[in-house]
């Protein structure tokens, strides 16, 4: 069997976001899962909508995601040409030109004006679907065009079944008669998206073209040219779509949705938990686990595994795995992602001890689900904080603890070594001495000490917080 090759095709037309990652992490783990090559091609030929960085931001991201490609023009190889379109135009006009000569094409000199009156005169009669007139099909006599641009079409066939085998939708059946005569290349000599794409896949021996499903009406066109040429199709696989919560395609303005991948890094999420969510995206694997390598990924991946329906992107979930990776990370890595999330302007680090903040930090490896997300906890070691209404009231609802508040404060006023675990003793003792248990306990405990309802473990976060301001926050709850 040849080798298995298949592409991610980005247009640098934005960047790089869950959609497009998707359609190159499935790329990637289709390619990897049978020791193929993945490659990553850049399709810039409809100029006007290029945008300036797109391609170094599309690598760049994709790099920290570890989808690295076997090939693109940053590692080409020269055998399969150029990988960026912009660089072959000479090579798709120069196949149009063959197409021309077998009869599969012809030059349309229609100028725009003329092709929308067209239009607006179909649209007139009730035509939905409008389509070119094939107006210059038959021109024989070229010498009244000469030196006038044009454009090159493709000669449609007539009524005509195209028969594509999907791998996610199985067979999907398009009529010819659907279909007007398109143009491949365009009136300033630069190739269109459908006929470049076909090039290049050839031109690359692309054995699988995976992608979103927005392509699908596409596919039946790129067949006819394939067909044309006598070459052989790569095998399609149209990626159903992702939808929000509100079962709309996502997209930045899906409401909670982070949608760009440079968002993730600028939260401090770890490429391997954005790779594991998105690459359960649109298929699922055979096991009951949800928090995978990329290495298994590439082992379990599975082609006819692909779902038919849409899948909701879940923001939850995607902090969820977050979190998972985050506990994994040893300690040393832990410290050096969060201390780049901490926000300088609002916690002085620089003027704390290093020994303090590493501990201060990593009471939260366990509660946080992001890096960023740090800032959160942090208020209540740096700054004054507020004992809101909210947590007064929760307060309210544990009686007679006053008497037991004060002995904490009594003893932790006169303990010389404010450590976890003489806080422990001390609490321990509260409890035998007050004849309190679990909630009963700790809550009252915890919002006197702390000013809040909720937090990490108790004797370490107050030994952290420190003596001076434990005793003050007390104070103001007695
Ligand atoms: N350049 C196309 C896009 O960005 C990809 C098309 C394809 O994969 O065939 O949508």
């Amino acid at each position: 069997m040849d080798k298995i090759r298949l592409r991610y095709a980005p247009s640098p037309t934005g960047f790089l976001h869950i959609g497009n990652t998707r359609t190159a992490l499935m790329n990637y783990l289709f390619a990897k899962h049978y020791q193929g090559d993945f490659i990553v091609r850049i399709e810039d030929t409809d100029i006007e909508r290029n945008v300036e960085g797109a391609i170094e931001s599309q690598f760049d991201n994709l790099n920290w995601l570890g989808l690295t490609p076997d090939e693109s023009f940053l590692t080409p190889k020269k055998e399969y040409g150029e990988y960026i379109q912009s660089k072959k135009l000479d090579r798709y006009c120069k196949l149009a030109d063959e197409l021309i000569v077998k009869g599969f094409a012809y030059k349309c000199f229609c100028t725009s004006e003329e092709l929308d009156a067209e239009k607006e005169r179909q649209a007139a009669q009730g035509i939905v679907a409008t389509r070119y007139n094939r107006k210059c099909l038959g021109i024989k006599d070229f010498t009244p065009y000469e030196g006038k641009e044009y454009s090159i079409r493709f000669k449609v066939p007539d009524d005509k079944i195209y028969k594509i085998d999907d791998l996610v939708r199985g067979m999907v059946e398009f009529n010819s008669k659907e279909i007007g005569d398109f143009v491949i290349i365009k009136t300033n000599k630069i190739a269109t998206y459908n006929f470049a794409v076909v090039v290049d896949d050839f031109d690359m021996e692309i054995t699988h073209v995976v992608r979103g499903e927005e392509h699908i009406s596409n596919t039946p066109r790129q067949c006819m040219i394939y067909q044309a040429f006598g070459w052989n199709e790569p095998r399609f696989c149209h990626l159903t779509l992702i939808v929000d919560d509100t079962k709309k395609k996502l997209s930045k303005r899906s409401g909670n949705a982070v949608f760009f991948i440079s968002q993730y890094r600028e939260k401090g999420f770890l490429p391997q938990a954005v790779f594991n969510y998105i690459g359960l995206l649109g298929w699922s694997p055979k096991v009951e686990k949800e928090i995978f390598s990329q290495q298994e990924f590439v082992e379990m991946f599975d082609e006819k595994r692909f779902s038919k329906s849409p899948s909701t992107f879940d923001m939850v979930k995607m902090k969820w795995i977050n979190s998972q990776w985050m506990k994994k990370m040893d300690d040393v890595e832990y410290l050096k992602l969060t201390k780049q999330f901490v926000d300088q302007t609002r916690f002085k680090i620089s003027k704390v001890e290093d020994n303090w903040l590493d501990a201060v930090l990593l009471l939260f490896k366990k509660e946080i689900e992001f890096g960023a997300q740090i800032n959160e906890h942090l208020d209540l070691f740096f700054n004054e904080i507020e004992y809101d209404e909210a947590t007064k009231a929760i307060y309210a609802e544990f009686t007679d603890v006053k008497p037991m508040v004060e002995a904490l404060k009594t003893s932790l006023e006169k303990l010389q070594d404010f450590n976890e675990d003489n806080i422990k003793a001390i609490i321990k003792e509260l409890e035998v001495n007050f004849n309190k248990k679990g909630k009963n306990l700790f809550m009252p405990i915890r919002i006197a000490s702390t000013l809040s309802s909720h937090g990490p473990e108790l004797a370490k976060t107050i030994a952290l917080i420190g003596k001076e301001k434990v005793i003050k926050n007390i104070t103001k709850v007695i």
